[in-house]
């Protein structure tokens, strides 16, 4: 099957604009939550543009490409994603009116990609310091980031939290600060309120002591990790031995135990008091583990082993053999807490830890599924802002900023790119419009109100503020967000449309690991006629 020229410009433009409007209501504060039903029936209700675009069941390759926008955007940030769809939507609306008007499309995306490139230039300029000690105002990006996601009644403590997180966990070099959003543990339990949600200056395992036996709580503990089992493995064991008489078999058990007691012994030895270990630990040497008085957890996941060498400063080891004191690491607490019915070992109180944990509290699975969202927002944006230093007012003061200054720049293009750098400027004003609608507001008096307000001098710090549903100084209200959350949403969204632009020829391929005969186009893809 294949589709050419016009008609696959037109399938791919319509495709990739159907995803595009299936999340703008979401946008902003005031924006709509959407429910996704899969074929099983489980639901998610979700206000983030990255969630529901991923969960769309969308079939057509440019409507894809469009996802992809959306997951660049969620890597590199983690926030914005329907600010970056929405305008790659956007960009194609306009582009198709130029096509439209018969202007080929390497001139449009040729405009595009020098209005793309003159924007960055004009963020930049409106970009405001931010430094990592500024709580205040960091706190005040996470606000921006999480308003409208369900985490409202907690924000300010939310806010908070994910603030402290992030100045935990960043590291410095020279003068750059590096977050890896890794280092953060996001521990989510059903029950209790939203307020009861903390920062555990270390990790949460979502495991119990191996032993009813052994302390619930070890205070200055002494951690040892372990990336090996506390078993006698069959090789170990001569297989062929043959045992004739009950004499050898209690020396052959006896031989076994005290290697298992060898075991413990090392790690005694070290004068470790809690023991985590990322494999098996068997029943006898639970037993001798309890009787040293040793907090012992079995089966960690790999990644919270790294995570607790990270904030305890233990080192993993994977012999025994080398366990050493220095090895260990140090916590105020290790204590095992019974939270909703589960056990979970929190280690706690560790010296400048280098990963965190945050523990997410909420009513129902979908209350704290959501949280858990708007959070990972809070905290993408957060980091965005500490790594670049620079920031700048929401409420689409910065979409219409660079808007005001394209159409500057489109006077001195000429040519018939110059239509394309206009229609890249109209298009960025889909922000501020969506904003507006979502607030009730006249989308066009709004529009219009911006323009002149950026006109003036300080203008573009103007945008809609929502809470109001009003044309305000965004800047001044606290409203604020990362740069980077609008450089990468602008790039991705020219670059994805570019690439659609530029498409004429759509041709069926069973090599490249689609499924066999789908089809290039042909209407709505399925799964996507239920979002509109
Ligand atoms: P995204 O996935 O793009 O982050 P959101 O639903 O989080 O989508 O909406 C982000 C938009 O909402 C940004 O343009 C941001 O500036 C704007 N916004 C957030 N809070 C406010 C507010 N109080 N007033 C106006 N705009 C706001
Ligand atoms: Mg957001």
């Amino acid at each position: 099957m294949r589709t050419t020229g016009r008609d696959a410009q037109r399938n791919n433009i319509m495709a990739a604009k159907a995803v595009a409007e299936a999340v703008r209501s979401t946008l902003g504060p005031r924006g709509m939550d959407k429910m996704l039903v899969d074929d099983l029936g489980d639901i998610v209700i979700t206000n983030d543009g990255a969630t529901i675009v991923e969960e769309m069941n969308v079939e057509h390759p440019a409507a894809k490409m469009v996802i992809e926008v959306a997951k660049t955007q969620d890597d590199e940030v983690g926030d914005g994603t329907t600010t970056a769809v929405v305008l790659t939507g956007e960009l194609l609306a306009k582009a198709e009116n130029l096509l439209d008007q018969g202007i080929h499309p390497t001139i449009i995306a040729r405009g595009y990609r020098m209005a793309a490139k003159k924007a960055q230039e004009v963020l930049a300029g409106v970009g405001k310091k931010v430094t990592i000690g500024d709580s205040k105002l960091l706190q005040k990006i996470a606000e921006t980031a999480m308003t409208g996601k369900g985490a409202e009644a907690a924000k300010e403590l939310l806010s908070k939290l994910s603030v402290q997180a992030i100045q935990q966990v960043a590291e410095k070099d020279g003068g750059k600060i590096s977050v890896d959003l890794d280092n953060i543990q996001v521990e989510k339990k059903q029950g209790g309120l939203t307020t009861d949600s903390e920062l555990i200056q270390g990790i949460i395992i979502d495991k119990e002591r191996v032993h009813a036996g052994m302390p619930k709580k070890v205070e200055r503990a002494k951690i040892a990790l372990l990336d090996a089992a506390i078993e006698i493995k069959e090789t170990e064991t001569d297989a062929e031995i043959s045992i004739t008489s009950p004499e050898q078999l209690q020396a052959f058990v006896q031989q076994e135990e005290n290697m298992l007691k060898e075991m413990v012994d090392q790690i005694t030895a070290t004068g470790a008091n809690v023991l985590f270990c990322q494999k098996g630990i068997d029943d006898l040497a639970q037993h001798f583990l309890n009787k040293a008085g040793i907090f012992a957890v079995r089966r960690v996941k790999k990644s919270d082993m790294e995570k607790m060498s990270k904030a305890t400063g233990a080192r993993v080891l994977t012999n025994l053999k080398d366990m050493d004191k220095s090895d260990l690491g140090t916590a105020q607490i290790v204590e095992e807490v019974k939270i909703s019915g589960d056990e979970m070992v929190f280690v706690r109180g560790c010296k400048n830890p280098k990963a965190v944990s945050l523990l997410i509290r909420g009513g129902t699975e979908h209350v704290i599924d959501e949280i858990e969202r708007a959070m990972n927002d809070a905290l993408g944006g957060v980091g965005a802002a500490v790594e670049i230093g620079l920031i700048v007012p929401g409420g689409g003061a910065p979409e219409m900023a660079v808007a005001q200054n394209l159409r500057k720049y489109a006077d001195t293009v000429g040519g018939r790119e110059q239509l394309a750098v206009n229609a890249f400027s109209d298009a960025l004003e889909i922000i501020p419009r969506t904003l507006a609608e979502s607030a009730g507001m006249d989308s066009i008096d709004t529009l219009v109100k911006l323009r002149s307000k950026h006109e003036a001098k300080n203008g573009s710090l103007f945008g809609v503020f929502v809470d109001k549903a009003k044309v305000e100084d965004l800047w001044g209200k606290g409203v604020v967000e990362p740069l980077k959350i609008k450089t990468q949403a602008i790039q991705s969204a020219s670059e994805a449309t570019e690439l659609i632009l530029r498409i004429d020829d759509v041709i069926a391929s069973h090599k490249s690991g689609g499924p066999p005969g789908m089809p290039p186009g042909g209407g709505m893809p399925p799964g996507m006629e239920g979002m509109m």
